[in-house]
């Protein structure tokens, strides 16, 4: 150490604290990066990297970024998942002795980002934490530092369902014990793509026990305590914006897990192309960022109250109804900016002035959006705003103190508006009667002196001076003017009583400004009191944005409101797939029902390939959730029940536990949905057991329908390409056969994506094969084979006899039944072969 010199000493002895990040070292304009983080950032940043002299004989490798541009790499370092943490000069360089002071200042992570510019407006950013205790249980707790939101749950169920609780929200970052088992912590991050954090710290510090007020279990407390605890430590500054700790009860959510939510398409698509494509972009008709936040938790927490999802489609239902009123009111919510950010911002201590105007113009609205509510004269509709407080006391102090057109800097003035402050009124008085004095020097002179060119100007360096022309210099008297500056082609002079009125106006701008600055600080800190009443305006404006999206989205795509029982019958009515209607391009959706009586527990789908066995899975768990969530629903009538959980194993097998085969995905999907679902859960499995050989996966598939059957009794969807399972339905009372309808037509296939009761009676795979043009003898060698497995019978007769083979083809296809065979035989067996030429044989056989 003692070899380098002080400065890398110092570098050194910082960096040691905070070996996870990138220190960005403040030197004069740059932030830089010396051994390993320059030799990493110089990669991940694509920048220069260099060497500097540190005292040892070896160069010390550096890399830098420009402190004004530092923000745009900040952000590339933490979309990549790193954290950076930034160490600034906290004394003046002149007047230090020896190295200036430096100290980190704040520690950016992904979890943690506060900066507008590194977020994504529509979707929360938050910091989670997950312990893990010897009892095996584990609370889960989150913060979005960017609206103050802070959550925990308690997770019974032991890690990977803590897993799965996490993966319900857009998590960017994990806090963990330094405690928690290499293996899971290795999961977070391949698995789940976290940046995980270490702190073992879990304390809560006496400034923050009034968030914690309505917790009392030592879990939450130490749960709750090690993210606060992490989030002290990056941030380094106050934190009043952060609410009191909200409890999520699991119970009072509809149950989604990771697998299904996912497969699902929720809110992104399984090939990760974003939103585009998931059931929230074809929902979002959200108008503010803040709305479209909520509905995003709306769609990852559907309600499981009876009471509150009517009120939410009731609510939908007045929206809907009156066109116009509605109109008004989303032209309304396009004036209203982010107001849960903004009043996080406040409390942070970051706001500037456009901010405040933002916060005003957005309080401005909120009457106008009251008495549109009220115009709805609607009873559910006065719920969303009865208990709205416009906080006319906050506009107004906000359109008393900040100018029109404020700017962004803090430094400059220009915030304030007039007539908020008296002393600054009278400043701004002395710089505009000076200006006017001096305009009317400029006039004075030029007549005094007959130069009509003559004029005052300023500059910085100078001051005020007088200007005359190279050719008029000899019109002026010498006696009165200093020479200040020479130009080309005129001369710049100053007179006393110039001098004297530039000072009276250069003071009063230089008063006047800092007098802003500190007039702004304390409008700030007033506007401060306000932050929890905004974080709950936020809310309810939220809320009414996401309603009126829904009644735009019902209107739109023709939903309906479903109607809820407390049997558990299922009743759709042409009910469609939300999203495969949207996005087919010629073709029509064809639309089905889906009914499973209070008796039926299992529906056994079959049907060729491609035919929409799938989409039909999938498009009741969409209903249900949809319906959940409070939004109208895909169909022309809907009767439900509650579903407490959806379970899926649907769709391409995905890699999201790596290094396991396709079959053992399945499985473990499969064993999540058995052994968690309830009687009023919904369970879809499609093609479950295709992963293994034939009959391996057969007998796992049918034991796993008798085992839902028996012992779950759960709603469940069972789509299978094995004919034989469909003989269950004579077997379990409580399953039924449904097929997909196609027809044959000229030797082709055609799917009419109809859902219709009882079996598929053929597979149609080898037409499939013929639409992909497959060679038509390896067509024709196809269907000679099935007509063989379909008739095991004749196998043997058969084996070796092609010519005979193809003979049975057709009887064996049609697959008589047995009756109508017995009596063919014996027409067959009473022919007189003898007697007939093979002419009256054939004509006998066609
Ligand atoms: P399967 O699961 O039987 O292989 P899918 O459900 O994946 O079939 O459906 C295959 C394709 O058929 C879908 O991508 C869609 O374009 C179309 N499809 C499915 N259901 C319908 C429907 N009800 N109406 C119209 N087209 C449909």
């Amino acid at each position: 150490m003692a070899q380098y010199t002080p400065m890398m000493q110092q570098y050194l002895k910082i960096k040691a604290q905070y070996k996870d990040a990138f220190l960005f070292f403040r030197l004069g304009d740059f932030y830089e990066m010396f051994f390993e983080d320059a030799l990493k950032a110089s990669k991940e940043l694509e920048i220069t990297l260099t060497s500097r002299d540190g005292g040892k004989e070896d160069r010390i490798p550096m890399c830098g970024v420009p402190y004004h541009s530092a923000e745009n790499y900040i952000k590339q370092l933490l979309e990549k998942g790193f954290k950076v943490a930034i160490c600034e000069q906290v004394e003046d360089p002149k007047t230090a002795k020896g190295v200036v002071k430096r100290e980190v200042v704040q520690l950016i992570t992904p979890g943690t980002v506060m900066e507008g510019s590194m977020l994504n407006e529509k979707e929360n950013n938050y910091l989670a934490s997950l312990t893990e205790f010897a009892d095996g249980t584990c609370t889960v707790s989150y913060n979005d530092l960017t609206t103050g939101e802070t959550s925990i749950a308690l997770v019974k169920d032991g890690f990977e369902a803590a897993v799965s609780e996490l993966y319900t929200r857009p998590v960017k970052e994990i806090v963990i014990g330094s405690d928690l088992n290499e293996d899971k912590v290795e999961g977070l991050k391949e698995r789940l793509g976290y940046t995980v954090s270490i702190e073992d710290r879990t304390e809560i510090d006496d400034e923050f026990q009034p968030l914690t007020e309505n917790i009392h279990q030592e879990k939450f407390l130490i749960g709750f305590g090690r993210l606060l605890q992490y989030i002290q430590h990056t941030q380094k500054r106050a934190l009043e914006h952060l609410r009191p700790v909200d409890v999520i009860e699991l119970k009072q959510f509809m149950a989604l897990d990771m697998y299904s939510k996912r497969n699902l398409e929720l809110v992104e698509t399984l090939r990760k192309q974003g939103k585009s494509g998931s059931l929230l972009s074809i929902l979002d008709r959200t108008i503010t960022s803040m709305g479209a936040r909520m509905l995003k938790k709306w769609m990852e927490r559907p309600l499981l109250s009876r009471q509150d999802i009517e009120l939410r489609h009731q609510q939908v239902e007045g929206l809907l109804e009156q066109f116009f009123e509605r109109e008004s009111l989303r032209e309304q919510l396009t004036s209203v900016y982010d107001l849960e950010r903004l009043a996080g911002r406040v409390a942070y201590g970051n706001v500037n002035a456009r901010d405040l105007i933002q916060l005003r113009q957005s309080l401005s609205r909120v009457p106008e959006i009251l008495k549109i509510l009220q115009d709805f004269a609607n009873e559910s509709i006065e719920r969303l705003y009865q208990s709205i407080d416009p906080l006319t006391e906050l506009k107004e102090l906000l359109e008393e103190s900040i100018a029109e057109d404020a700017p962004q800097t803090l430094k400059e003035g220009g915030m304030i508006r007039d007539g908020f402050n008296s002393k600054l009124d009278e400043y701004r008085h002395a710089q505009a009667n000076g200006k006017q004095w001096i305009a009317e020097l400029e006039a004075k002179e030029r007549e005094a002196t007959g130069i009509r060119s003559l004029k005052i100007g300023y500059n910085r360096v100078f001051g005020y001076y007088i200007e005359v022309t190279r050719a008029n210099l000899k019109h002026l008297p010498e006696d009165r003017y200093e020479r200040k500056q020479t130009l080309t082609n005129a001369e710049r002079f100053i007179t006393p009583e110039l001098k004297e009125k530039e000072a009276l106006i250069l003071e009063a701008s230089e008063k006047g400004v800092e007098l802003e600055y500190e007039l702004f600080l304390q409008v700030r800190e007033r506007v401060k009191a306000f932050v929890h009443k905004l974080q709950l305006l936020a809310d309810q404006l939220s809320t009414i944005d996401v309603l009126q999206g829904f009644a735009e989205a019902a209107e739109s795509h023709d939903y309906v409101k479903p109607e809820y029982h407390e049997t558990r019958t299922v009743d759709i009515k042409k009910g469609r797939h939300p999203v495969v209607e949207r996005v087919m391009k010629e073709e029509t959706f064809v639309p089905n029902d889906i009914y499973l009586d209070d008796e039926t527990d299992i529906l056994l789908i079959t049907g060729p390939n491609m035919s929409g066995k799938s989409t039909y899975m999938r498009q009741l768990a969409l209903t249900a959730i949809m319906g959940q969530m409070g939004s109208f629903v895909p169909c022309e009538s809907a009767n439900l029940p509650i579903f407490d959980q959806i379970f899926t194993r649907i769709g391409a097998a995905d890699d999201l536990v790596s290094g396991q085969s396709t079959f053992m995905v399945e499985m473990l999907e499969a064993n999540h949905a058995l052994s968690h679902a309830t009687e009023n859960s919904m369970i879809l499995l499609d093609e479950i057991g295709r992963g293994t050989s034939t009959y391996d996966g057969m007998a796992l598939a049918q034991a796993i329908v008798e085992h839902i059957h028996e012992h779950i009794r759960a709603k469940t969807l069972f789509s299978t390409h094995y004919h034989e399972l469909t003989s269950l339905e004579n077997e379990l009372n409580r399953l039924k056969n449904v097929h997909v309808r196609a027809e044959e037509y000229e030797g082709n296939v055609i799917f009419l994506h109809q859902i219709k009761e009882g079996a598929a009676d053929e597979s149609y795979g080898i037409h499939v094969a013929k639409l992909a043009e497959m060679p038509s003898s390896l067509i024709d060698r196809a269907s000679e084979l099935l007509a063989l497995l379909e008739n095991p019978a004749r196998n043997e007769a058969a084996a070796g006899q092609e010519q005979q083979l193809s003979l049975f083809v057709e009887e064996a296809r049609q697959k008589k039944p047995k009756a109508e065979n017995e009596d063919l035989e014996k027409q067959l067996s009473q022919l007189n072969l003898m007697e007939m030429t093979p002419m009256d044989a054939m004509n006998e056989l066609y």
